[in-house]
């Protein structure tokens, strides 16, 4: 068993608190690290520091920073599958999904080695006699990220790369749940050439991260985790005048009309709802059957059934364990409420067991039909391997479901009517559509798009959107006098 340590100054250091928080391996529930709950000393070290070498830091040209990034991408790339076996054991995740979750990370970087041309301003000659103005995109300063669980490798490469690579500096704060994979990836890209103190990393909870969001020194906060969380962050960090992008939780969609490849809907749906253990924002949590395609629930069941959970090595294990006994508990309730509340229960995950580890917090894959708006597994993100089925009449009473949703991360429609699906996308109030692709995360060079209760803030992660959020525009106007003509009387008012 190890101490995680502290990324502070440029040096990998143990904490020097009396508060440590269990980090568990979800399959065994063995502790297999402790924590450190950040001191307010050590955190002021990381803030003063991550201030001192932001003065640096953005005198360094903008292409040495894009190498900086291209390095890093090469050296994630070859350590792919070791930081996929930290993730694994610490996640649970299967092996191939954990090198999914790296995967995703490093087209990030990919993404972030293109800072330069994503930092060109704009100019205008001659917007007045001798006159000319052109805009400058600059770094903020020190920024700070709060990460969730589900995501230990690509959500920290959503923020720190992009962040960086346009200037500033970075304070991570990642999930205690999971804190081993962010500390090789801040230690991957020391290797990579980064300088010490741009990135900076520290652990704990609330009481950290209010830290983060008070601070003055700190500009800008990008957060990722639950609704309740998300909202705080949100309001706490822009009553202390800073920006925030909050990504929250969600409920999932995938509206299914019987002209649909039924093949096709069946494997979109059982990947998409308890793949990763269903602990993903973008995962399908509610199937919308619409008319006729209602009678695929039994075969939908049938092919559910035959998915089993196991080991992160365990090559016939579709998924992994929940994260913690304690969301395990809480998936199992919502099951019991489901059922009290009067929805047919097809496939029950509560009490799944896996040979050879008894302590591991497993659910099986779980199926309800029948399930009403009302009902609190149609309302509260489950976040475990549950799918409830809802039956609607038409894509327009789909369409109105779906938008009464306070969620809005993604949704998906499965049909061979290039009519239908052009209305769904247009129609459906979500920021993230897929036709025919049951999760559809767009690509680092697209922005990972969020809406209503699902995001708090208004530029989102990575993409274009990620460089507004992450700097400030300066316009500079300028007169150089070249000819006799220019007046150089005095002006008292504004001139037309
Ligand atoms: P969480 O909200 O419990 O924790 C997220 C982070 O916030 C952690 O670093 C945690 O230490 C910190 N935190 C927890 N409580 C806090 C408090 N009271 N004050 C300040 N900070 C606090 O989320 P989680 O369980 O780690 O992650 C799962 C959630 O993340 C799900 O709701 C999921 O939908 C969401 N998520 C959203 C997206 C997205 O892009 N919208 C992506 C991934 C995960």
């Amino acid at each position: 068993m190890k101490n995680v340590p502290l990324y502070l100054a440029g040096e990998f250091v143990d904490s020097q608190t009396s508060e440590w928080i269990d980090v568990t391996n979800p399959a065994t529930n063995e502790v297999i690290a402790k924590a450190p709950c950040t001191t307010d000393a050590e955190m002021r070290k990381a803030i003063e520091s991550a201030g001192e070498m932001f003065k640096t830091w953005k005198e360094v040209p903008v292409s040495e920073r894009a190498r900086v990034m291209l390095r890093y991408q090469a050296l994630l790339k070859e350590h792919h599958d070791e930081i996929a076996e930290i993730l694994a054991q610490e996640t649970g995740k299967t092996f191939d999904d954990a090198k999914g979750d790296v995967w995703r990370g490093i087209e990030v970087v990919e993404h972030a080695a293109n800072v330069a041309s994503m930092m060109m301003g704009e100019t205008v000659e001659n917007v007045a006699r001798e006159v000319d103005t052109h805009s400058w995109i600059q770094p903020l300063g020190v920024c700070a990220g709060i990460t969730p669980f589900n995501f230990p490798a690509m959500i920290p490469l959503w923020m720190f790369p992009m962040a960086i690579a346009c200037g500033n500096t970075f304070i991570l704060k990642p999930s205690e749940q999971d804190p081993m994979t962010p500390m090789r990836l801040a230690e991957l890209f020391e290797e990579a050439g980064a300088p010490k103190g741009v990135l900076q990393v520290v652990h704990g909870g609330k009481e950290q991260v209010d830290v983060l969001l008070t601070d003055p020194a700190i500009k800008a906060v990008s957060f990722v985790g639950s609704v309740p969380v998300g909202r705080y962050i949100y309001e706490t960090g822009t009553r202390n005048m800073k920006r925030v992008q909050s990504f929250a939780g969600a409920k999932n969609h995938m509206v299914i009309l019987p002209d649909a490849d039924k093949q096709q809907v069946i494997n979109a749906l059982v990947g998409a709802s308890v793949g990763a253990a269903g602990q993903r924002c973008m995962a399908i949590s509610v199937a919308v059957f619409v008319g006729e395609a209602q009678q695929w629930i039994p075969e939908l069941k049938e092919a559910m059934a035959k998915v089993r959970p196991g080991a992160w090595n365990d090559s016939g294990a579709s998924y992994g364990p929940i994260i913690s006994a304690k969301a395990k508990d809480r998936i199992e309730s919502l099951i019991a409420t489901g059922e009290a509340q009067g929805a047919k229960l097809l496939l029950d995950g509560r009490g799944c067991t896996v040979d050879g580890l008894p302590d591991g917090n497993w659910v099986g894959p779980t199926l309800f039909s029948g399930v009403t708006t009302e009902m609190d597994i149609y309302n509260e993100e489950i976040f475990g391997p549950v799918l409830s089925c809802v039956e609607t009449d038409t894509l327009g009473d789909a369409i109105e479901l779906v938008n009464k949703s306070p969620y809005g991360n993604g949704v998906s429609i499965f049909t061979s009517s290039g009519g239908a699906a052009r209305r769904f996308q247009h129609e459906i109030d979500v920021g993230q559509v897929g036709v025919n692709i049951p999760i559809p995360v767009p690509l680092p060079f697209f922005s990972f798009t969020g809406w209503k209760g699902s995001f708090y803030g208004d530029q989102h992660a990575y993409g274009k959107q990620a460089v507004r959020f992450y700097t400030e525009t300066k316009t500079v106007t300028s007169r150089w006098f070249s000819s006799e003509a220019t007046s150089t009387e005095a002006n008292f008012s504004i001139q037309l």
